[in-house]
């Protein structure tokens, strides 16, 4: 039904709520992750420490992250360099192609990976449709693109997300 593949494993207020040894001793080891609202504010690409460091946990504990976005490339690849990971040059959220597509950069499998975004219909909606485990955090602003104002409207209306609290 497409109201369970909407649904999330797990919702979070932001990446740093995510208990990520918890998840590596479930057997997941590696992250594939949205950028735009999820480690960054849209279309902001500077790196605070603080992301730095939730980077360098998630590799010191073992995950191996690939980075899946539908904004432009370039950035996305100069920004995956700056961090220490990799980033799927393609995008293409929520199709599963993307997913595939970064599961073969990592040489990860449905199995062993998790997927992490701010978007049920892109990352949500498509991590859970190519069977990985799906964590939606709340977005980190609201200053957006136009279609992503018009998608979190119909999450709101399908969905009935509602912004998750302390
Ligand atoms: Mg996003």
């Amino acid at each position: 039904m497409l109201s369970n593949l909407l649904k999330p494993r797990q919702v979070h207020r932001s990446i740093y709520d995510i208990n990520l040894k918890s998840l590596w001793d479930k057997g997941y080891r590696y992250i594939i992750i949205d950028v735009d609202n999820t480690l960054t504010a849209w279309n902001n690409y500077n790196i605070s420490q603080r992301l730095l460091d939730w980077i360098l946990l998630a590799k010191k504990t073992g995950f191996g992250i690939c980075l899946l976005s539908n904004s432009s490339q370039s950035k996305i690849q100069e920004f995956a360099s700056k961090l220490g990971v990799i980033s799927s040059p393609a995008g293409g959220k929520p199709f599963k192609r993307a997913f595939s597509n970064a599961l073969d950069l990592l040489q990860a499998n449905e199995e062993n990976t998790l997927v992490i975004g701010d978007q049920i219909f892109t990352d949500i909606l498509g991590g859970n449709r190519a069977g990985l485990y799906t964590i939606l955090v709340d977005p980190i602003d609201k200053k957006e693109f136009f279609w992503t104002k018009i998608n979190r409207l119909l999450e709101r209306i399908i969905a009935g997300r509602k912004t998750s609290c302390k």
